[in-house]
């Protein structure tokens, strides 16, 4: 049995810019059924995330460039015109269906070092926070070959992951996997559902790509692995036609790729199994309640600190006897953790001179044993 698309809660929709863009370039009305559909969804008290692609393939046509590879300051220079456009007509969109657009432009650094990923996080769970829906894209115009993603299922995937996704859509040219390229082999069998990416599946994958996108099923493929591995359920579907979420929804075809854990389970085994922790933080009875509970470590319930850590670096929890009770991603670094133990949230700006997070470690990212 397929899942649902009405039954997940927090959904990265990633759209190619084959869909998005044409000849004649940005396809608005199809921008706008989108726009219905995200609204649709995002109604139901669902967050919702874009990773929309097409800021290259929108500026090399303002630039009129030829067919075919573009040299990388070409696609950096392209991306840097086609972006505006991009941003402005997700906004436009999003604001006649009800919602408002937040952009964001991540470099694979902002999602490989932990402590600029727990920052670019902590602004798209703001933005979630806020009722924001973030479109996001990679920012092409300072990335280079050695230091970035070059496609966005792989970015859609790492985001997911990144927030705790229970669905990535990747909206394509193809509606879903088959057995061989459908295109070149009349026996290429359709594959409605993957419970798991075997090395077979991966065979599957042809490197096969319109002209616009790079991604073709193989880095599909990829961003299934990392979406999966980390608990997220991704579908694959056709985009060309008007409304791609709503038929989706009303059973066209798409292949589902089944998660291999359940996406909080997954997040908390990434912090509880650090392989090793850089300090501890010693809580007192009145915080091991409260979290245990399900709250946030404040540092009002914080009496001691130990080692010297950063922050976003993971950290022991240790109950008052010393016991470790749990592990988390640690909001301040060891001094500023001194600083303000055991004193109030409210008092953080004044004792440090900045205005930090009222957590010490905060709930989401946070593994508590035997959780
Ligand atoms: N980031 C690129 C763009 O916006 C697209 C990458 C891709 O097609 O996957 O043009």
């Amino acid at each position: 049995m397929s899942p649902k698309l009405d039954s997940f809660r927090r959904i990265v929709v990633k759209i190619g810019s084959s869909l998005l863009v044409d000849q004649k370039g940005l396809k608005h009305e199809w921008l706008d059924a989108l726009g219905a559909d995200l609204a649709a969804l995002a109604a139901g008290r669902r967050d919702l995330l874009v990773v929309s692609s097409g800021a290259i393939a929108l500026g090399r046509r303002v630039l009129d460039l030829p067919r075919g590879p573009l040299r990388l300051e070409e696609s950096q220079a392209a991306a840097a015109i086609g972006q505006i456009a991009l941003a402005r007509a997700w906004s436009e969109t999003l604001q006649r269906h009800g919602f408002t657009a937040g952009q964001i432009l991540l470099t694979l650094s902002d999602t490989e070092e932990r402590r600029r990923y727990l920052n670019a996080r902590s602004t798209i769970m703001t933005l979630l926070r806020l009722g924001a829906i973030p479109i996001i894209n990679e920012n092409d115009t300072v990335a280079t070959n050695e230091i970035r993603y070059g496609d966005n299922d792989r970015l859609a995937a790492r985001v997911a992951t990144m927030l705790g996704a229970d669905l990535l859509v990747l909206l394509s040219d193809i509606d879903g996997l088959y057995s061989a390229p459908p295109a070149t082999n009349p026996d290429a069998r359709f594959l409605p559902l993957v419970e798991r990416i075997t090395p077979e599946i991966e065979a599957m994958a042809g490197s096969a790509g319109s002209e616009l996108s790079r991604g073709g099923m193989l880095t599909k493929i990829e961003a299934g692995k990392i979406a999966t591995a980390a608990g997220t359920t991704m579908l694959i579907a056709h985009g060309h036609e008007h409304h791609p979420l709503r038929r989706v929804a009303e059973g066209a075809r798409c292949t589902w790729f089944l998660p291999e854990t359940q996406p909080v389970t997954a997040w908390k085994k990434w912090i509880s199994g650090s392989v090793e922790t850089r300090g501890a933080v010693t809580v007192d009875d009145g915080a091991v309640k409260a979290l245990r509970a399900g709250k946030s470590l404040l540092p009002a319930g914080v009496r001691g600190v130990r080692g010297r850590f950063q922050r976003g670096d993971t950290v022991s929890i240790l109950g008052p006897g010393g016991e470790e009770i749990g592990r988390g991603l640690v909001a301040y670094d060891s001094a500023d953790a001194e600083r303000i133990a055991g004193r109030k949230s409210a008092e953080i700006a004044t004792i440090l001179g900045y205005a930090g997070r009222a957590e010490m470690i905060h709930r989401d990212d946070m593994a508590l044993r035997g959780e």
